[in-house]
């Protein structure tokens, strides 16, 4: 099977069917698929060899959509580039994976002259986006107009397909070099479980699609055939919006988006009930916000996933009608395609209910992390991604992850995990969201600091916040110390920069407003 499989099936069975929405304009699969096979004709005629790398600097759009499946049929290896990063970070990975050639669209188009200074070796650039083609680059257009359709290589098996870079919560993204066989066995996993994306459906693209959260549900979608609306950015309006004009039935949203959507003051007024399911994942979520939002989007159901770049997406599913009772804090079971396991200390399976590391095997579990061995050699060994999350299994194979290794605070001796102590504060109705962190502490060697964004209107002291969690959950679990502020530091998509938040009192930052 190969990654364009699902695009050929649907030029057989629905030629005439909607494939891509982007704002007002509309393409058809027959129209999407000629625009592929043109572009990856454009892409050879612009001497990208077989395993040539192609990177992609856009917002979502169309375009992007296009792109991802040019590359694969072209044999090219993809590289899809975070938008947040800097013009130095962009050169550097460029650099890195020797890419020669960069797909931008307009809000990225500026750094280009600063790309090529810092980086050489990037001979052509492709303008993807509206309006006049900046001078030195290629149109896309034009590519697509000028080139004929070239036969899909079809390529599968072991070649590399793409470098997708993790999310960088924990530090500077690493390369993850991803196989066409470990992406295929990964969607197709997923793509099992049939409470996933249905063929026919609308999906919704608007988390980042250089990430592999969107990646992963959208190439879904593309294997079992439907329609894919593209939102450029996140915009809790416009999702809502979208939802209702379109009749989405599905998207990846990270709980940040889900937070932003559920709290929105039009949510009411539009129509969701289209939405067949949401499936949400890539941080942890709070029960207060889940049960939200399983209210917001009561027409469909809700799928939790577990998984990372490392594993070309998902490694677990919670299925809808495992939102009841305790399962809801679970994220789910292993999918089809894989195995998960909690390993104890010296690597010997953890009992039931006893937390260990969550490591994970399959055809999915990446080649390695690009020019890193390493790193490479510390996360795989004999075969099992070790992931660096924390977990315990229950009698029934449903996987809770309770924190990552690193976000996890040591404090008089006792294992305290982060996601839990966030969980019990953001029950509290004056804590819009929180993040829970160690801080050095001479006494307990690390302490339970919490940042906590108020809820607009809401005055709170933490001496209350303090006594609402030890209510909850055990008492040296409890912050001791707080911090109160407007916003929290975020990846892109949407998970707190812990460590930004450490350095900031590592650096002299101290707790500002703390009480305990
Ligand atoms: P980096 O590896 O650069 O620090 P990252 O780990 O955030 O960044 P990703 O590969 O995008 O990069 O994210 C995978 C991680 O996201 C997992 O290891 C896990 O910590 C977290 N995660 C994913 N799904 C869930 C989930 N359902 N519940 C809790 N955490 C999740
Ligand atoms: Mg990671």
């Amino acid at each position: 099977m190969y990654l364009t499989q699902g695009l050929h099936r649907s030029l057989q069975q629905t030629p005439d069917a909607v494939m891509t929405v982007f704002g007002e304009r509309t393409r058809t699969v027959r129209e999407f698929a000629d625009r592929v096979a043109r572009f990856a004709s454009a892409l050879r005629g612009l001497d990208v060899r077989s395993g040539g790398r192609v990177a992609i600097l856009a917002n979502n759009s169309d375009n992007y959509a296009e792109v991802l499946l040019a590359v694969p049929w072209a044999d090219a290896v993809l590289n899809p580039v975070n938008t947040r990063w800097s013009v130095a970070e962009i050169a550097y990975s460029l650099a890195d994976c020797a890419c020669d050639v960069l797909v931008v669209d307009n809000a990225y188009a500026h750094m280009v002259p600063a790309l090529q200074a810092e980086y050489p070796g990037l001979r052509t650039v492709i303008f993807c986006g509206d309006g006049e083609t900046p001078a030195g680059m290629c149109a896309y257009e034009m590519l697509i107009a000028e080139s004929a359709a070239v036969e899909d290589v079809r390529r599968s098996g072991d070649a590399l397909a793409g470098i997708f870079y993790t999310g960088g919560t924990t530090g500077f993204p690493k390369g993850v070099m991803l196989s066409h066989a470990n992406i295929v066995t990964s969607v197709l996993g997923a793509a099992a479980s049939r409470s996933l994306f249905r063929s026919g459906g609308t999906y919704l693209h608007v988390a980042p699609m250089f990430h592999l959260a969107d990646f992963t549900g959208g190439m879904i979608q593309v294997l079992v055939g439907g329609t894919h609306v593209m939102l450029p950015s996140f915009d809790a309006k416009s999702v809502l919006r979208t939802i209702e004009r379109y009749s989405v039935t599905g998207a990846v949203l990270v709980p940040a988006m889900i937070q932003a959507v559920v709290n929105h003051p039009d949510v009411a007024v539009h129509d969701l009930s289209s939405i067949e399911n949401i499936m949400y994942g890539a941080s942890p979520i709070s029960e207060n916000l889940l049960t939200r939002a399983l209210s917001t989007f009561s027409s469909g159901g809700l799928t939790q996933a577990y998984g990372m770049t490392e594993l070309a997406g998902l490694a677990t599913l919670l299925a809808p009608e495992d939102h009841v009772g305790d399962r809801m804090r679970s994220a789910g079971r292993a999918l089809p395609h894989t195995e998960v396991r909690i390993s104890g200390r010296d690597g010997v399976d953890a009992a039931r209910g006893e937390v260990g590391e969550i490591i994970v095997r399959g055809g999915h579990v990446m080649q390695g992390y690009w020019g890193r061995p390493e790193e490479t050699a510390d996360a795989l060994v004999d075969g099992w991604m070790h992931t660096g999350d924390l977990g315990y299994m229950d009698d029934a194979g449903y996987v809770f992850v309770v924190d990552r290794s690193k976000d996890m605070i040591i404090t008089g001796g006792e294992n305290v995990y982060s996601a839990e102590v966030e969980n019990a504060l953001s029950s509290h109705p004056a804590v819009l969201e929180c993040a829970v962190i160690a801080l050095p502490d001479e006494r307990w060697g690390e302490r339970v600091h919490a940042v906590v964004v108020p809820r607009p209107g809401h005055d709170i002291e933490g001496s209350d916040l303090r006594d609402h969690v030890k209510s909850l959950v055990a008492g040296y679990k409890a912050p001791r110390s707080f911090e109160f502020v407007e916003s929290l530091p975020r990846t892109t998509t949407g998970k707190i920069l812990k460590r930004t938040l450490r350095e900031a009192h590592v650096q002299g930052g101290g707790a500002a407003g703390a009480s305990g």
